[in-house]
C-alpha cells in the first residue's frame, strides 16, 4: 500500500492534541475523525511514490530522450562503466543542461538530504552571518519536519528538490521520476506557497532522460563541482577524518584567485557533525568568495511563481502545517532512516563503499597537497 500518509489523519491527530484545552475543539475533533476539507495524501517514507495522472500528462508531448532505465546494483546504484551514450554525469561527467558550477568569484552554498532535526542548528548559524543557502530537500523529510521547512523559507533560503525517496534516478521509470519530483514539489508548495525550480539528483545520478523529464516539468537540475564528502563523517566511514573536510576547504579558498571559475559545493544538514564542519569553514569561504545560492550564481529564478531568486511574498494555505501551532517548537524526532549521502566522490566513478571512498578521498587529499 503506497499512499498511506494521510495529512488529514495527521491533522486530526494534531487537532485532538490541541483540543485538550478546548471543549469546543474537542467536540469538533471527536466528531470528525475521518476527513478534512483539505485532504492530501502523501507517499509513505521509503515507499516508491506513484504520480498523479495529471502529472503524467505534463510530459506527454515532451521530447524525452529514449535512454534505457538502468539496473541498480543495490546500494551502489547503476554501473558507471562502459560508453556514455546519454550524457550520464555519474558515468562520464557529462553536464548536459545541468548547472554544475558558479562564475569566478562566486560560490554556490548547498546542503542536501534535509530537513533534519539538526537543520535548525545550521539555520541559526547562517542567520548570524545573513548567509543564504540552497537546500535540496527530500520530500519524505519535508512532510516530517514542515515547520523547519517553513522556517528555512521564511529566513530566505532557496528551497529545492532532492526527490521523495533519495533513489538513483536513472534506475526509475519515467513515471517514477515524475512522482519523485512532483510529490516533493507539492509538499514544499503546501508549506511555503512556492514551487522550487531546482532539483538535485541523489548521488549525481542523472542522464538526458532524467533531465528531459525535469525540463518538461519546469525543473532545472543541479550537480556540484566541490564535494566535501561530509556524508562519510555522518556515517562514521572507517578512517574518514573531519580534518579532511577542513583541508579541502582550505584548498578551495586558496584557489579563489587562480581558478577560472567559482565553486558549487555539496554539504549535508543531516547530522550535527556535518553542520559543524560547514560552520567551521563558511567564514573562510565568505572571505574568498561571494557565497550565494545556486539560483543567484546561475541566474535562475528560485521558484516557479515569479522570477525572484529570493523568497516572494505568498499567502500560504497549508494542510501540512498545523495552523494553530506554527510558532511552536518542533519536537525532536528520531534521525531519518532515509539514506543520506551522495556516494559519487568524483564524477565518472562508481558509488564507492565507505572504505573505498575513504581511500579515494585520502588519495585526492594528498594529490591536492602536492599540487599546492
Ligand atoms: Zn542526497
Amino acid at each position: 500500500m503506497r499512499l498511506v500518509t494521510s495529512v488529514a489523519t495527521l491533522l486530526t491527530f494534531i487537532s485532538v492534541i490541541q483540543a485538550q484545552n478546548s471543549t469546543t475543539a474537542a467536540t469538533s475533533s471527536s466528531t470528525n475523525t475521518t476527513s478534512t476539507a483539505n485532504t492530501q495524501s502523501y507517499p509513505a517514507a521509503g515507499a516508491k511514490p506513484v504520480p498523479k495522472p495529471e502529472w503524467v500528462e505534463l510530459i506527454k508531448s515532451a521530447n524525452i530522450t529514449n535512454a534505457p532505465v538502468l539496473k541498480s546494483n543495490g546500494d551502489d546504484g547503476p554501473s558507471v562503466s562502459g560508453t556514455d551514450k546519454y550524457c550520464d554525469w555519474a558515468k562520464s561527467g557529462c553536464m548536459g543542461s545541468s548547472i554544475g558550477d558558479c562564475p569566478k568569484g562566486q560560490w554556490g552554498l548547498t546542503f542536501d538530504d534535509g530537513p533534519s532535526e539538526f537543520s535548525p542548528i545550521l539555520y541559526d548559524f547562517l542567520k548570524t552571518t545573513e548567509q543564504k543557502a540552497t537546500l535540496f530537500m527530500i520530500g519524505a523529510n519535508v512532510i516530517k519536519f514542515p515547520q523547519i521547512v517553513k522556517r528555512a523559507f521564511d529566513e530566505g533560503h532557496e528551497l529545492a528538490i532532492h526527490t521523495w525517496t533519495h533513489s538513483f534516478m536513472t534506475t526509475l521509470s519515467n513515471e517514477q521520476i515524475i512522482a519523485e519530483l512532483k510529490w516533493t514539489e507539492l509538499a514544499i508548495k503546501e508549506i511555503t506557497g512556492v514551487s522550487p525550480r531546482l532539483f538535485r539528483p541523489p548521488y549525481g545520478d542523472i542522464d538526458d532522460r532524467v533531465r528531459d523529464i525535469g525540463t518538461a516539468l519546469g525543473f532545472t537540475s543541479v550537480i556540484w563541482d566541490h564535494d566535501t564528502n561530509d556524508w562519510m563523517l555522518a556515517e562514521n566511514a572507517p578512517g574518514f577524518k573531519s580534518e579532511w573536510i577542513d583541508g579541502n576547504f582550505t584548498e578551495w579558498i586558496a584557489e579563489a584567485n587562480t581558478s577560472s571559475t567559482g565553486g558549487l559545493s555539496l554539504e549535508h544538514d543531516i547530522q550535527k557533525v556535518t553542520i559543524d564542519a560547514a560552520i567551521r569553514n563558511l567564514p573562510g569561504l565568505q572571505k574568498a568568495y561571494k557565497v550565494v545560492t545556486v539560483g543567484q550564481c546561475a541566474g535562475v529564478p528560485s521558484y516557479k511563481e515569479g522570477n525572484a531568486t529570493v523568497p516572494i511574498n505568498t499567502t500560504v494555505s497549508s494542510s501540512i502545517l498545523p495552523s494553530a501551532a506554527t510558532s511552536a517548537p518542533v519536537a525532536p524526532a528520531a534521525p531519518s532512516a532515509t539514506l543520506s549521502r551522495e556516494a559519487q566522490v568524483t564524477t565518472g566513478q562508481s558509488a564507492a563503499n565507505a572504505l573505498g571512498a575513504s581511500a579515494l578521498v585520502l588519495a585526492s587529499f594528498f594529490v591536492t597537497l602536492f599540487l599546492v
